[in-house]
């Protein structure tokens, strides 16, 4: 595994599993599947519904937990978010078992921002999040937080894949030592991503396949990546991508998808915003 470096000094691997739309049924038998074909960074969330059944399966492992990397995110919180924040924090690791997190992210940029992020930090100072950070983030917000904070977000989780490459984006969270994190890497399968003829040739060069292709491509720009499948072969097929490297000429072709815009939501937009927002989780 290839790791990189948070800007706190933790170590995070650069490919994960991701856990979201798994059903909570079927999240420990496909988790546990994961770990033996070598995933240790996971990631869920408590609005996936599933935490539990990833707690279950890293108690049934055996792994060592400095082995693993556990990303879990905060949902949205009223204002005071104080007390929200924390009582959603140790509900989230009661709920997976365990006794900190190695990243707690802020799912959404709504709510009491603020006042999640403050006692985020809070968290991190007591040693239950090993890095905290933030998800679907716009350099605006981003910006803005990181400006009038005292912890800058170690990563953030944004919505990154061939059709919506954020390449600029990368450059200015390079800048202010924000780790990338791709969210939806393969695109959910949306534009026919797995059939992509410039993908497909270029898996064919290196005797690849397409998922694998974006996977590379993602990783050697130094995005870190979380694919998601409930299927053993297809978790094995997404893990084996750090033993070959795409040319600068392949990268410059997989720059020609990027069409700068998002294949799910815009996190500007008013009823994007309204929707998201108006969602509460049971306590
Ligand atoms: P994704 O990883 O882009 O795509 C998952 C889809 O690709 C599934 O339909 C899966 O099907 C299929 N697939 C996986 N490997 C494949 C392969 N080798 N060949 C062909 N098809 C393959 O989608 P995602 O789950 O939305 O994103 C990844 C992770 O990012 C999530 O699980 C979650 O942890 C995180 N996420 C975060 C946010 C956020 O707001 N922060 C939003 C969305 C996602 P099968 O399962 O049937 O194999």
């Amino acid at each position: 595994m290839q790791y990189t470096t948070l800007n706190n000094g933790v170590e995070m691997p650069l490919l994960g599993f991701g856990v979201y739309q798994i059903p909570a049924d079927d999240t420990e038998r496909a988790v546990s599947e994961a770990l033996a074909a070598g995933y240790r960074l996971l990631d869920t969330a408590a609005a996936y519904g599933n935490e539990e059944a990833v707690g279950c399966a890293i108690g049934s492992s055996g792994i060592a937990r400095e082995d693993l990397f556990v990303t879990t995110k905060l949902w949205v919180q009223d204002a005071p978010a104080e007390d929200n924040t924390r009582r959603a924090a140790e509900t989230s690791l009661t709920k997976l078992g365990l006794d900190h997190l190695d990243l707690y992210l802020m799912h959404q940029p709504y709510g009491d921002v603020y006042g999640q992020w403050r006692a985020m930090e809070s968290l991190h100072r007591e040693g239950l999040a090993k890095a905290i950070g933030v998800a679907n983030f716009y350099p605006d917000r981003l910006l803005d937080l990181i400006i009038n904070n005292e912890v800058t977000p170690a990563v953030n989780q944004i919505e990154t894949h061939p059709f919506f490459q954020r390449a600029d984006y990368q450059e200015l969270m390079r800048e202010h030592g924000v780790q990338i994190q791709s969210w939806g890497g393969f695109a959910e399968g949306k534009n026919d991503l797995f059939t992509n003829p410039l993908l497909t040739e270029i898996g064919k060069e290196h005797g690849k396949s397409v998922a694998q292709v974006v996977l590379r491509w993602l990783t050697q720009r130094g995005v870190v990546a979380i694919p998601k499948s409930v299927r053993a072969e297809r978790m094995a097929e997404n893990l084996d991508v750090l033993d070959f490297e795409l040319t600068d000429e392949q990268m410059a072709r997989i720059a020609t998808l990027d069409t700068g815009a998002s294949l799910f939501f815009d996190h500007h937009d008013p009823e994007i915003v309204a929707w998201i927002s108006g969602r509460r989780l049971e306590a």
